[in-house]
């Protein structure tokens, strides 16, 4: 289809829903796998009876990883006795338009699904980030034929914030371009193809919040699936025509003269080429270049020695003896992965990670929640709802640093020593017949100081087989055929590589240069900043997606910090385009504020406090740059317009 016959709106398409079909039977059958509270929020839209919400029957208790409110099972026998009369009339009347609920009504239903009154803010971030009115509101506020001539928006890769980017500019009618160094999208969920990669949170919520989301075939998605998602986004809207493949941004210049960027990237073939536009969006991605540690000798191994992020296929893992170094993120997905085709496998650890038990970890979407998202209107937004619900912000508390705390650093603080205990259970239940081993898994630091994991006990299962070995000493040496610790050598035939990203070196190795000739990180320093984690003075018109101060560690979705971000571009952009503007950045004082509030904040946190050792979230000179330790909702407010006393235009 030729893009101009597309429709580029993203509004309201997360709402449309497919007419039941289905017989009585078949429904109920569907409903018995249905998180009810969900359920009855659906079923209060078909109808318009709020009613649904003010009998005796209702969630008492909202838990983590738990979607049916702590409701007895009469009480959910009986809401899904209702809900089927209220969907097969629905079906009988031919399912007429269900008017989505209005904000009152919304708000009710969503203090109903938290079991308390939710906090204002809250309220109006959820009813937005549900939009189930489909009113589309992080659109880029433009109207129709406002973009000037000669404007235009340059992007640097399409990972899912570069693809998110494309898909707003098209729907303002803003003229883009992207240069994308692989020769495929999806970033993370193109080069990370190694064996059991998968989302660690929810899909209904990794997602971006204008998609249906009942495409995902579990409920924590596989790479491929993934893959897929971000291409069929590429294919439908027809981006790929603004994409040069292959294409390394190196350089990128500010030339005050024309008020444009002049981007340098290297092609296929070493070919270079040069692009300028008045915006530049850097959507490089924050675990995009692979760090290869500085094992000794790494280079003597004698067979194939390859990073997860470039996962070599070619290698047939069976029968062979593998070492796994590194039991972080990946190296916990890529065990239980390869354990049952391999000879052998040696895990090399340097600290445990704590992983919170979570049963639908590797679990398929049933049919019937499957069926819920296509056919119930509102029902997969009320999920993403309660996912939403579940990791926003609850977690921050867990890390923030109490000194005077008694188990101090081993727990945080009273809440991070409860949570400690629980996911010590965890652990310990999984090995009551070998403490030895529980003991080496253990973390001895507090829960979320570190990433955290989710975990259905897949990962200490893998650790129990008699062909896996946990070994947790230093690497002392490597040579032709295995890896030496000091109890001795670990041979291997495979060297995997599940050793992290370099996630503080923001925008490297890319040289970016400003007004004044520097270059971003000659202004940094080793110490990376961005106000609202966005933009920088003396870069103007460039926009950073997960730059400095927005990775995040308390749980929640990357996507939604991207759309975020996009939001705060977006305004940016309306700013510049309105007013006629050249140009838009942070003031100085702005940005130094900004800086040294979050620095503040990171520093009342776990994350960066000396205890925690071999940590990506720290940078070389002990720091942490890279997360944002701000709620959400603090985030989702300070990005959500420009503040023009912050911002110096031209
Ligand atoms: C294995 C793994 C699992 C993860 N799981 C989760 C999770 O469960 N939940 C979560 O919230 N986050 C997760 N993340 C973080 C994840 O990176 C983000 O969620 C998100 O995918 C980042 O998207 P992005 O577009 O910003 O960057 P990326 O996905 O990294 O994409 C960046 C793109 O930019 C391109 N690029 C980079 N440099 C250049 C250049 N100089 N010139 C041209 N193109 C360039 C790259 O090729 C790439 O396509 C995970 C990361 C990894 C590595």
């Amino acid at each position: 289809m030729h893009p101009t016959q597309l429709d580029t709106r993203l509004g309201r398409r997360h709402l449309t829903v497919e007419p039941i079909t289905a017989d009585d039977d078949t429904i109920a059958a569907h409903l018995q796998q249905l998180s009810v509270p969900a359920l009855i929020a659906a079923v209060v839209q078909i109808t318009g009876d709020p009613g649904w919400l003010r009998g005796p029957a209702r969630p008492r208790e909202f838990v983590q990883n738990e979607f049916q409110g702590k409701m007895t099972a009469a009480e959910l026998a009986e809401l899904r006795a209702g809900a089927l009369r209220a969907i097969t009339s629905w079906r009988d009347a031919g399912c007429p338009w269900a008017e989505p609920p209005g904000p009152e009504l919304t708000r009710e239903i969503i203090d109903w699904i938290a079991c308390e009154p939710v906090a204002e803010d809250y309220a109006e971030l959820y009813a937005e980030e549900m939009d189930l009115a489909g009113d589309n509101p992080r659109a880029i506020g433009l109207a129709p034929g406002e973009v000037p001539a000669g404007f235009s928006v340059l992007i640097i890769g399409l990972g899912e914030a570069g693809l998110l980017a494309a898909l707003r500019l098209q729907e303002a009618g803003i003229p883009f371009e992207i240069f994308e160094k692989n020769d495929d999208v999806g970033g993370t969920w193109y080069e990370n193809s190694y064996p059991g990669c998968r989302v660690d949170v929810a899909s209904h919520f990794y997602s971006y919040s204008f998609t249906h989301t009942d495409q995902f075939s579990d409920y924590y998605a596989r790479q491929p699936e993934l893959h897929r998602y971000f291409r069929g986004l590429l294919d439908e809207f027809g981006i790929a025509e603004h994409v040069r493949w292959g294409h390394e941004v190196t350089r990128a210049r500010w030339d005050e003269d024309t008020a444009t960027w002049q981007v340098s990237a290297v092609g296929p073939h070493g070919r270079s080429e040069t692009r300028c536009a008045p915006v530049l969006l850097a959507g490089v991605g924050f675990l995009n270049r692979p760090l290869i540690p500085d094992l000794p000798n790494l280079e003597s191994f004698a067979g194939p020695v390859f990073h997860a992020a470039r996962w070599d296929h070619s290698v047939d893992l069976a029968g062979k003896r593998v070492a796994l170094v590194g039991a972080g993120a990946s190296g916990f997905q890529i065990g239980p992965a390869i354990v049952d085709e391999v000879a052998e496998l040696t895990v090399f650890q340097r600290t445990p990670q704590w992983m919170a038990p979570n049963p639908r970890y590797h679990a398929a979407v049933g049919e019937g929640e499957r069926w819920a998202m296509r056919a119930l209107p509102g029902y997969s937004r009320w999920y993403r709802f309660m996912l939403m619900l579940q990791s926003s912000d609850k977690m921050l508390e867990l890390v923030r640093a109490q000194e005077d705390w008694p188990d101090f650093p081993r727990t945080a603080n009273a809440a991070s020593a409860a949570r400690r205990a629980v996911f010590a259970d965890w652990i310990a239940d999984q090995l009551a017949e070998d403490p030895q081993l529980a003991d080496r898994v253990t973390p001895d630091y507090p829960p979320m100081a570190k990433r955290m994991l989710q975990d259905n006990g897949s990962w200490l299962r893998c650790l129990k087989r008699p062909h896996v070995q946990l070994v947790s000493e230093t690497i002392r040496d490597i040579d032709a055929d295995g890896i030496v610790t000091d109890s001795g050598r670990h041979d291997a035939d495979v060297l995997v590589l599940a050793t992290g990203f370099r996630a503080s070196e923001v925008l490297a190795p890319m040289e970016i240069i400003g007004r004044e000739g520097l270059s971003i990180g000659e202004v940094w320093d080793g110490k990376p900043a961005a106000y609202n984690g966005i933009s920088v003075p003396g870069f103007p018109n460039l926009f950073i997606f997960s730059g400095p101060g927005t990775g995040l560690a308390h749980a929640g979705s990357v996507m939604f910090m991207t759309e975020c971000q996009m939001r705060y571009v977006g305004a940016a952009l309306c700013t510049l385009i309105e007013n006629g503007h050249r140009s838009i950045e942070p003031t100085e004082a702005a940005y130094t504020r900004y800086r040294d509030a979050l620095q503040a904040e990171v520093a009342t946190l776990m994350w960066g406090h000396p205890s925690i050792e071999h940590s990506w979230y720290k940078a070389a000179d002990g720091n942490v740059y890279v997360l944002s330790p701000w709620r959400s909702v603090d985030y989702w407010r300070m990005t959500r317009g420009i503040d023009p006393a912050d911002h110096q235009l031209t």
